[in-house]
């Protein structure tokens, strides 16, 4: 996969995904990460990236005339590649899980980082596949909102995690994930379940698997909503409503 991130602050996105476990994936060549610089896309001699509003107001527009430029030279870039172009704006999609996969499957993604009050409207009209949101509250630009969609996508690509830890986190279902431990088995007189050493699978998969409906039940009632549940977890869940009540 490729992705390519258009910004006027490639500075921002240095750190991110040259660190941990996305360094890792771009180092064994899982994905392609290029943070390309808007401005090397401007002809002016003061590399002018935005301008006043039409009809008033306050703040700056980002020019279309370099998004347009530079979105169209990476995709030439890419050749055949198909390539999803995506914004990221409040407007757009929220985040989740199943974005972060639909996302994975894709071979080129080129995400424009907006900044000002946001972009030319006809960038919007004319150039972008999806517009794709984390969150209902406004960032001074697009960088932070690209960095959490990337590094949802990445781990998702084939080779990053074990198999089982993709599949069992949280939102793989709609379901919340279930509590961890590690060595000290007493800390502070807090003790592990003593399930979780008792060395029976059977039993610890059955815990986790009530764990999680537990915590879900009561952080995201939601989800559960969406959750198409077996038998068992639902006949588990109403007894524990009935405890609760
Ligand atoms: N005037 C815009 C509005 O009211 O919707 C906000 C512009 S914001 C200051 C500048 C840029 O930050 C946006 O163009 C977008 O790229 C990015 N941004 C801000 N909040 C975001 C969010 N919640 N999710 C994704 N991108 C965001």
């Amino acid at each position: 996969m490729i992705i390519d991130l258009v910004t006027i602050f490639p500075g921002i996105l240095d750190g991110p995904f040259r660190e941990s476990m996305i360094k890792r994936a771009v180092d064994q060549n899982l994905v392609e990460i290029n943070l390309v610089d808007l401005r090397s896309y401007t002809e002016d001699r003061h590399r002018q990236v935005d301008d006043t509003p039409y009809g008033g107001g306050c703040g700056m527009v980002m020019k279309p005339e370099p998004i347009f430029k530079a979105v169209e030279d990476l995709k030439n870039k890419t050749g055949e590649l198909p390539t999803r172009v995506i914004l990221l704006a409040p407007q757009g999609r929220s985040h989740n899980q199943q974005i972060a996969r639909e996302l994975a499957d894709e071979k080129h993604l080129i995400m424009i980082c907006g900044r000002y009050e946001g972009i030319d409207e006809r960038v919007r009209a004319a150039l972008v596949d999806d517009e794709i949101s984390i969150g209902d509250f406004v960032l001074t630009g697009g960088e932070l909102a690209a960095a959490v969609v990337v590094d949802s996508v990445v781990r998702l690509l084939p080779g990053f995690l074990a198999e089982e830890a993709s599949t069992e986190e949280s939102f793989t279902e709609p379901l919340l994930e279930y509590p961890h431990y590690t060595r000290p088995r007493v800390f502070r007189g807090m003790e592990v379940p003593p399930v979780l050493v008792s060395g029976n699978h059977g039993e610890i998969a059955r815990w986790r698997r009530e764990q999680s409906l537990e915590i879900t039940y009561r952080r995201r009632p939601d989800l559960l909503e969406k959750a198409n549940l077996p038998k068992e977890d639902r006949n588990y869940l109403e007894k524990f409503k009935k405890q609760q009540s």
